[in-house]
């Protein structure tokens, strides 16, 4: 078996590797770029040259590439610790979702402004009450006239504050099998009658919202796909958000600095830590390589389901890992020295550390992962 990648995916390696060597600095890259590390410019150049939507059909701005290419270049993103956090959820899932389902005038309208890095999305479906369980939803999108109204909350909204739209999950038939009765919109966020409200994580950073529809008015024409057939369109959608390669490369540039730096310090001459660290480089080669295999399938035509799931159980719960190795490596030592390498380190670690729970929830919990996985892998069924 060749694991080896083609000259030409080498190549694009390269060309987006000396790409970002310049335009990504090394005091400016960052942890969880694609969650906080929020830059319009710099999606803006990312578009300017091809490098979104790089899948998708060239009529749309995309560049008709294969989705293995489309890893290569979200993993040098990530390990480089690009900010690209304002065209991640157009670019992974708006699209995807627009490209299957979306009429003709949504895919003319809003993929050519996603593609050159202008618009910004958020994904309105988690409701107090309706997290893992999804289709218990309760925000109302109600026909009048040629019009949709919207009424509900939303909650753990990310980008809601800086977004130009919401892609929306609302019940459009109240009497319908919980499955069967939702619709998928896309929503103007300056749309009179939407408010947005920071809520503030553990981390102190203000990264996601609640979201009110007090009779919000939308047009017909941003019903996505079929009325009532949401729930369905929605579930390859959650595959494509579940299996990138930003559910294990997250903390990555944290990872690759504290290696150097123990390097550095000598701190690998200790057993204990060599171990861990080569633990963790271990894992990270695992994770990557379910991540491939998910793209592998997608270029071969099938969207997998329950490899998503084992990728992003697997995955998230490595970049725990790191955040947990790094921060024990580093710990008193780190503090005791202000000023120095290792207390900057700590500080990334610290906030990591903080923020590493959300891996393993947001995008599905991993307890509802290994259920996928029970039951579309294994072919289990619940007693
Ligand atoms: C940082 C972050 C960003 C987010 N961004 C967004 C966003 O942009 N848009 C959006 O819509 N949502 C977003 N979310 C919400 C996220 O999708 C939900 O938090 C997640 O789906 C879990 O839902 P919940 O919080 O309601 O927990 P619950 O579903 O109430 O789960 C609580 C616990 O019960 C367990 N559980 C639930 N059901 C089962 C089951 N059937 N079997 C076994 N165990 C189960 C879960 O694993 C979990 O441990 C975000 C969350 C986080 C943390």
């Amino acid at each position: 078996m060749d694991f080896a990648l083609t000259p030409e995916q080498e190549a694009f390696r390269a060309e987006i590797r000396q790409f970002l060597a310049t335009e990504v600095p090394e005091d400016k890259r960052t942890e969880d770029g694609w969650i906080v590390g929020f830059s319009r410019e710099f999606s803006r150049k990312l578009g300017a040259r091809g490098l979104i939507g790089v899948t998708w059909p060239k009529k749309y701005g995309g560049q008709e590439r294969s989705y293995l290419d489309r890893v290569i270049l979200t993993e040098e993103l990530l390990r480089a610790g690009a900010p690209v956090a304002a065209h991640w959820l157009g670019d992974r899932q708006v699209g995807p979702a627009l490209l299957a389902y979306g009429s003709e005038e949504q895919k003319a309208e809003i993929l050519p402004r996603v593609t050159s890095g202008e618009i910004v999305f958020c994904l309105g479906m988690s409701e107090p009450g309706a997290g893992s369980d999804l289709a218990s939803l309760r925000t109302k999108a109600e026909e009048d006239g040629d019009d949709f109204l919207l009424t509900g909350q939303k909650i753990w909204t990310s980008f809601a504050h800086v977004a130009d739209y919401a892609y929306l999950v609302a019940r459009t038939d109240a009497n319908a099998p919980k499955h069967k009765g939702i619709s998928e919109f896309l929503v103007d966020m300056k749309t009179p009658g939407v408010t947005v409200r920071p809520l503030i994580d553990i981390t102190g950073e203000h990264h996601f919202n609640e979201v009110f529809f007090d009779g919000a008015r939308i047009g017909k024409k941003w019903l996505i796909g079929e009325k009532n057939r949401g729930w369905y369109q929605i579930a390859s959608q959650l595959d494509y958000e579940r299996s990138g390669i930003e559910r294990l490369l997250s903390n990555y540039p944290l990872f690759r600095d504290t290696v150097k730096y123990a390097k550095e310090q000598g701190l690998t001459k200790d057993p204990v830590i060599r171990n861990q660290l080569a633990q963790m480089r271990i894992e990270l080669d695992i994770g990557r390589s379910l991540v491939y295999k998910v793209a592998w399938s997608l270029t071969k035509g099938f969207v997998p389901n329950y490899e998503a799931a084992m990728a992003k159980c697997f995955c998230t719960e490595v970049e725990q890992r790191i955040a947990q190795t790094v921060s024990s490596i580093l710990g008193d030592y780190a503090v005791l020295m202000p000023g120095s390498p290792a207390a900057r380190l700590a500080g990334r670690a610290a906030h990591e550390y903080l923020y590493a729970p959300a891996y393993t929830i947001q995008g599905g919990t991993s307890n509802v992962l290994r259920n996928i996985m029970a039951i579309r892998g294994l072919g289990l069924q619940a007693g």
